[in-house]
């Protein structure tokens, strides 16, 4: 019997068997979480539905995030199918393309920083506001950061308020929700070859630098963010809430690099 038996966990950011929220999704089902998938647009539908069949889900929604409707819709089907939701986890991000290399100052605009931080941080908060009927003592929420909410990183740029956006709306949702016994926590993952890594500038030189510099020397892998966040999602973690648990090789406590 896996340690998440009994759960019902709701999986957003499927987009390939490559994406973090996959090796989530595996890792939950595995320890006996029952899932629900989305999937953002018609294009992606199909190989969702196929990665879902793998985990023995028929249950796969429509969902933009950045659409309320949307989002209201997912969880009308939920509390039809579910009743109670036990994990909600939020593997999503985005910012146009064009702004994720070069000069931060040069190429960040209004529009640009909105739609970074509406895609990449409020959506977390607009779940869980939407769910939060279904919610229940032990409910774990998780959303998925990267070291640049608090470092500088290059080509990162918009991105990097859009995590530190992030990892206080985490917070501040855990200080909210935490006298319902409800947790909500953050992954801070190590950079890992995704679709959405494939649009940051010179993803192979970071990839290449975390393998020299970090303390595991490698990189992390989909199935070990997955691990954590099952761990982090179960009643094993129970006391934990309002935390960036870092799973990055321990990259993010190094000050310089040996070489
Ligand atoms: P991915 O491309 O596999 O997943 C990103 C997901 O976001 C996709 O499923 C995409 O459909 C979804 N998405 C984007 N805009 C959306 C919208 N409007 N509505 C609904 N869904 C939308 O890439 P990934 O690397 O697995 O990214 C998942 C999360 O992990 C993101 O928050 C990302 O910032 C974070 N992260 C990634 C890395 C990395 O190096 N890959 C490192 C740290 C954190």
């Amino acid at each position: 019997m896996g340690f998440l038996t009994g759960k019902r966990a709701l999986v957003v950011g499927v987009a390939s068997d490559r994406s973090i929220a996959w090796g989530i999704a595996e890792a939950m089902a595995r320890e006996g979480a029952e899932i629900a998938y989305t999937y953002q647009n018609d294009k992606l539908k199909e190989r969702v539905e196929e990665l879902a069949g793998q985990t023995g889900s028929r249950l796969v929604m429509p969902l933009d995030v950045a659409e309320d409707a949307q989002i209201d819709a997912v969880c009308d089907t939920l509390r039809r199918e579910w009743a109670q939701v036990d994990v909600i986890v939020h593997s999503v991000a985005f910012a146009p393309r064009e702004q994720l290399s070069g000069s931060y100052v040069d190429t960040v605009t209004r529009d640009g920083f909105r739609l970074a931080q509406d895609i990449s941080s409020y959506s977390f908060v607009a779940l869980a506001k939407a769910a939060r009927p279904m919610l229940v003592p032990g409910s774990a929420l998780l959303a998925l950061s990267y070291l640049a909410a608090v470092r500088t990183i290059p080509n990162y740029n918009v991105m990097g308020p859009a995590k530190a956006s992030l990892e206080a709306n985490m917070r501040f949702m855990a200080a909210d929700l935490g006298p319902s016994g409800i947790r909500v926590n953050c992954i801070s993952a190590g950079p890992i070859k995704t679709l959405a890594a494939a649009g940051i500038g010179g993803m192979r030189i970071m990839l290449h630098y975390m393998e020299k510099t970090a303390p595991l020397r490698r990189c992390v892998t989909i199935e070990e963010v997955g691990n954590a966040a099952a761990f982090l999602c179960s009643d094993l973690a129970a006391g934990v809430t309002g935390q960036t648990l870092y799973v990055d090789a321990g990259y993010h406590v190094i000050g310089m690099s040996p070489e």
